[in-house]
This record gives structure tokens, sequence and C-alpha cells, in this order.
């Protein structure tokens, strides 16, 4: 028996391996399909459904990821009906999805500018980075302070005196990183019981107000800082959810269903675990099974509150003592993240 098989996708042919998947030919090709629950090296469980692609002479789309390559396939991967179909999948993900891509308060800034990540380099000790970014501000009279989450704790983040001190350090250009934009889901209004939660991330001093009435000094300015509660998502920079959101143009609402809490885990190992942007692709509970940790991950709850969850309701870092860091590397959304991902 020949010992490969070829294929054509959207036009060109390809000679790949038998035993090798439509996804597989796909890439050795170089088109790029997208695929959130699939991870090269591991077995596909396809659940993420943003892989579809259309085989020649069939009604329905097929994920590629665990589509084998059959001699003669012609395969169809950008096409309307095709677009429309991983759509509709990463819709169907968002309508389940808890999380804010871009904070609040940077939505709300005319210029897009990346306030909690200034506010973390001027509790980091980079205030001149922090400066570079701030003098963007467009002194817009403060929608950045009137979406603060902090309000409904006692009162918002003091942003503009924090974009004040830093504007007057340093002469540095604007990093690449000073302005959000682009796709964004949203938490919305939160319950005081989440606040506390979100609490965890900040400091729970009162507003810092400048001793000398007018600027903040260094230290002042590091104590306000620390009372961000740091809203937006570790992952937002390379989380394919929002990537594949924005390029397929997806409707983060169009299929909403009733909202769940917030909710954050925390591993002692600095790994954080946000079950509601878990889209249960299941990559986190394969890798433990694979490296044999004792208990491991698994999914827990039925119907649409099926989530990942360690075995007995036990502690995050009772399921996961060897590969903490390999499940957050492989998430493909913010569900997983280690601490030191931090900016
Ligand atoms: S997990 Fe992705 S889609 Fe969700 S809030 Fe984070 S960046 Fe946005
Ligand atoms: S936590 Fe991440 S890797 Fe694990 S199932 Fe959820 S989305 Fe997938």
């Amino acid at each position: 028996m020949n010992e490969t098989v070829t294929i054509h996708i959207d036009g060109q042919a390809v000679t790949v391996p038998r035993g090798s998947t439509v996804l597989d030919a796909a890439r050795k090709l170089g088109i790029a399909i997208p695929a959130m629950c699939f991870l090269e090296g591991h077995t596909a469980e396809p659940s993420c459904m943003v892989c579809q692609v259309k085989v020649d002479g069939e009604d329905r789309l097929r994920p590629s990821c665990a589509t084998a390559a059959v001699d003669g396939m012609r395969i169809e991967s950008e096409t309307a009906e095709v677009h429309a179909a991983r759509r509709t999948a990463l819709e169907l993900l968002l309508g389940d999805h808890l999380g804010d891509c871009v904070a609040p308060c940077s939505v709300a800034c005319p210029v897009d500018l990346n306030i909690p990540l200034m506010i973390r380099r001027i509790r980091g000790g980079q205030p001149a980075l922090a400066g570079a970014m701030a003098r963007l501000c467009r002194d817009c009279g403060g929608r950045c302070e009137k979406t603060c989450r902090r309000a409904a704790r006692d009162r918002p983040v003091a942003i503009r005196n924090l974009i004040r001190y830093a504007a007057d350090i340093g002469e540095e250009p604007p990093p690449d990183d000073a302005t959000t934009g682009g796709f964004s889901t949203h938490v919305g209004r939160v319950s005081p019981e989440e606040i506390d939660r979100y609490m965890v991330e900040a400091n729970s001093i009162q507003r810092v107000k400048p001793a000398d009435g007018a600027a903040y000094t260094d230290e002042e300015a590091r104590r306000e800082a620390s009372r961000c509660m740091r809203c937006d998502c570790r992952a937002a920079d390379d989380c394919k959810l929002r990537e594949y959101g924005a390029l397929y143009k997806a409707h983060t609402r169009k299929y909403k269903s009733s909202r769940r809490a917030f909710s954050q885990n925390r591993h002692p190992q600095g790994l954080i675990y946000e079950p509601g942007k878990c889209i249960v692709c299941g990559l986190c509970v394969q890798i433990a099974r694979e490296a044999a940790e004792p208990l491991g991950l698994t999914f827990v709850g039925r119907g649409f509150n099926v989530r990942v969850g360690v075995p007995f309701d036990r502690p995050l870092a009772d399921g996961l003592r060897k590969v903490a860091g390999a499940c957050a590397e492989a998430c493909p959304t913010g569900a997983l993240v280690l601490e030191e991902d931090e900016a």
C-alpha cells in the first residue's frame, strides 16, 4: 500500500504520509486553518469546531483536525460557507464566555491607552516606560476613572493623577504595547461578591492623595497603582479566542447565555484558573493524563455548565503537581495562565 496520500486544498495539491489529517496537510501547504482544541503531538478530540472545512461531495462540514486525508480528496477551506461556520462556532464559545480582554478603563479611553499596563509599570518600578504611555493621554476629562471597577468597592483608582505623575517622567517614544484597541469581550456589571474576588489582585488601602496637594511622589504613585484590580486579561496578546474572534468578525453577544459568576482559583506555583474563560477544549486534561498526574484534571458539571476541575473538588495544586506550566502554555485562552506572565 502506498505510504502517502495526495489531496487538494483550495486547489493546491499536497502529499502527506498516510494517517495524516486534513489539518496536517493544510499546515504543510502553509494554509492557516484556525484550531483551538488541537495541539501538535496530541490526539485530536474535536470540541471547538473552528477548524471546519468543506469536503467536496459532502453536505456537512468537518473538523479538519480529526478528518483523515484520503487520496484524491478535495477540500475547500476559505469559502463563505466555511467562514460562516467558523464564525458561528466562535460565537457559541463567546456566548458562554466571561472575561474582559481589555479593561473597562481602556475601552472608555478615546486613544485606547492600555491603562492597566501603564499602572502595572508604575507599580513595578518602570515609571519612564509608564510615562511614555501616559503622554498619549488627551485629557478627555477622566472617562477612564468613570468606568473603573474599583469604584464598586470604595473609590476608582486615581488614574488621572497617575497619568500626570508618569507623563512628567522621561522622553521615550510610546512602546508598541501602549494601546489596546481591537476585539474585546466584556464582563459588564459585577456583583459585590465578584468585586471581593477581583480584590485578590488589589491592595485594599484607601485612595492615595498627593501629600503636597498637587502631584504624587514615587512612593505615593506606587501605592495608588497597587489599588488596581487588574481586570484586563493576562492572555490578551496570545489568546486564540480573541485572535480568531477578530479574524472572523464574531459577535460576542450573539448567543449570550445567562452569565456565570466570575471566579478565580490560584495555584501556589503561580497558576491562575478562571473557569469563565475555559472553552472546555480538554488540552489541559489530556496533558495532565499523559504526565500521569496522580489526580490530574477532569470535566465537572453538566451541559453548558461543564468546566475543567480537579477530581473530588480538590484544590488546583493537588491536581497539577508536575505540569501546571505546560497546561498554561497549551491553554488556548486566558483560562489557565501563569502569574509570571505579568507585563
Ligand atoms: S480569554 Fe481571550 S477572549 Fe477571553 S478575556 Fe482573555 S483575551 Fe479575551
Ligand atoms: S482550562 Fe484551557 S486548556 Fe483546559 S479545557 Fe479550559 S480552555 Fe482548554
